[in-house]
């Protein structure tokens, strides 16, 4: 009785839940593979050659097996899967560098593939105060009103956009 309640619970959790969008950790092939030498090798190689989204394709299963996520995986899949195998984030989790106070002379660095990020500043240690949200583009560093912390962006995209 008390399961048949919690799966129609579950159940009906689930349309909510398919809305936001989540994070799919590897799969137990992906965690397996990783032990392997070769494989990170080879995803290490394929990730630094790979130069546009054609290029992430895999070979496909082999005849009688069922193909493997390194095989199979194309797309941005493959491209965090090739990331993951070698050590490396593909989309990066971290949260802002609150481990000190930017000063104009030494700011917070913000790494973006666009001329201008957003950032929610807390203060140092992170909480400090409320989070208040700014928006850091390249050309003058940007000051938190609340904690006087400094962030500069450093723009790390395609040197040959004409975003200026
Ligand atoms: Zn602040």
């Amino acid at each position: 009785m008390l399961r048949t309640g919690f799966i129609r619970r579950a159940a009906c959790f689930r349309p909510l839940k398919a809305s936001v969008p989540s994070y799919r950790p590897l799969s137990f092939t992906a965690f397996r593979l990783n032990k392997n030498q070769e494989i990170t090798k080879s995803a290490a190689q394929e990730l630094a050659s790979a130069k546009e989204a054609s290029d992430l394709i895999g070979p496909g299963g082999r005849e009688g097996e069922v193909p493997t996520d390194i095989e199979q995986a194309t797309g941005l899949e493959r491209l965090e899967l090739l990331a993951e195998l070698s050590g490396q984030d593909a989309f990066d989790m971290k949260p802002l560098d609150a481990s000190r106070k930017g000063t104009l002379n030494d700011p917070i660095i913000v790494t973006s593939l666009d001329p201008y990020r957003h950032i929610g500043c807390s203060g140092s240690p992170s909480g400090s105060h409320d989070l208040i949200w700014m928006t850091v583009n390249e050309h003058k560093p940007r000051r938190c009103p609340e904690c006087g912390s400094v962030y500069k962006l450093k723009y790390n995209g395609d040197p040959h956009a004409s975003h200026h």
